[in-house]
């Protein structure tokens, strides 16, 4: 057992504190990475604020882990020390049932271990990246190819896989006219996947504030939903809309936007129940789909995709003592477009 200089928070109304937390002691198959850097996923805001009610205390969030390995297990063999690796949302799956051989560990029917705010197969409570350091099994570390810069491919390990996942299977392609709703953290990772796909891509914002972003970004439109005009002038336009909000939203008009046998794929996760009359879907054969962040062997091949088309997140760096700040501009809307915590920040 080690200790490590982490940031934990004791109740969803609690500031962040350093202080060191315990590292399990290396197994065979464990890799042991110093962090370099830790993105702000919206996730963390939810689990914190214990919006998804089920929140462990104390906490150490962090799922977009981006390090530098410094030691390995005797049973280590796809990395070894000074390789720049990630870590995303899980760190463990059973590995056998018909989801882990697949690769969609994140489906494992024995339950998949949480990176932080879950229980390990062992009975010990996960702790995220916010922290100098983190032990994980080989199984789950993903190597970050070189020329990607470990700041900016911290969120890939979330927003890029979550994003990714559903472009790739629903079909984003040359020809295929994809929607992103919400420019956040997944939403500008959603804009930037889905033009390198060769996608037309429109995002759809609360406002205009962001339009130069986005089409710097790849976009070829960016429009605004607050005056609702928009669902009346694309009505029927796109193959693919791909639902990044975080909060409630009137969903039969985006499902309006649907070509026939279109999709609308959410990966926001606000508390609330969608609405949406089921003949507004039957008429014209629409699907409502869902998808979790994406499965290990989907997760490096999406790191791959980012760095042959040579880019990472839209970053933000911050120190240690700006996450609790961060956190509340986030909800906001002010980050631009991932805040990512520099951990040689966290004091002992
Ligand atoms: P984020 O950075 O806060 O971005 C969310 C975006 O949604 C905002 O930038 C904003 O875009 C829009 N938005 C926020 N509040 C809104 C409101 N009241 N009405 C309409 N639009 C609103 O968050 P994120 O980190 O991208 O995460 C987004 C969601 O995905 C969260 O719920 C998170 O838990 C979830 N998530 C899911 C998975 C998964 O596997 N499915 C993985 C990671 C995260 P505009 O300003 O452009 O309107
Ligand atoms: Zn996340």
């Amino acid at each position: 057992m080690t200790t490590t200089p982490a940031l934990s928070v004791a109740s969803p109304s609690g500031s962040f504190e350093a202080g060191p937390v315990e590292l399990r002691a290396l197994r065979d198959d464990d890799v042991r990475i110093d962090v370099k850097f830790a993105g702000i996923c919206h996730s963390d805001i939810h689990q914190v604020r214990e919006e998804w009610g089920t929140a462990i205390f104390p906490m150490v969030p962090g799922h977009e882990i981006a390090g530098v390995v410094a030691e390995v297990g005797d049973a280590v063999t796809r990395v070894k020390v000074g390789d720049h690796v990630g870590v995303g949302c899980m760190v463990d799956s059973c590995g056998e049932c018909e989801f882990c051989k697949e690769g969609y560990e994140q489906h494992c029917v024995k339950g998949a271990v949480m990176t932080y705010n879950g229980t390990g197969y062992d009975g010990e409570k996960t702790k995220g990246g916010y922290a100098q350091g983190v032990v994980v099994s080989e199984r789950f570390v993903l190597t970050i190819p070189e020329g990607l810069g470990l700041d900016v491919a911290a969120p890939l390990l979330c927003a890029g896989i979550t994003t990714y996942s559903p472009l790739r299977r629903w079909g984003a392609a040359p020809g295929t006219k994809v929607a992103v709703i919400g420019m956040g953290g997944l939403g500008h990772m959603g804009v930037k996947i889905a033009a390198a796909m060769g996608a037309e891509v429109t995002v759809l914002s609360r406002t205009t504030d962001k339009a130069d972003d986005s089409v710097k970004l790849g976009a070829t439109k960016h429009l605004a939903t607050k005056d609702g005009k928009v669902f009346e002038d694309l009505k029927g336009y796109f193959d693919i809309i791909l639902n990044t909000v975080s909060a409630d939203l009137p969903m039969e008009d985006y499902v309006g936007l649907l070509k026939a046998r279109g999709v609308l794929v959410s990966v926001g996760l606000p508390p609330k129940k969608y609405e949406i009359a089921p003949g507004l879907l039957i008429g014209s054969s629409k699907v409502v789909a869902g998808s979790n962040i994406g499965g290990i062997p989907e997760t490096q091949e999406m790191l791959d995709f980012c760095a042959k088309h040579d880019f990472g997140a839209t970053v933000e760096v911050i120190g240690a003592d700006e996450v609790d700040a961060a956190y509340d501009k986030v909800v906001d809307g002010k980050v631009r477009y991932r805040y990512v915590i520099d951990t040689s920040t966290i004091s002992a």
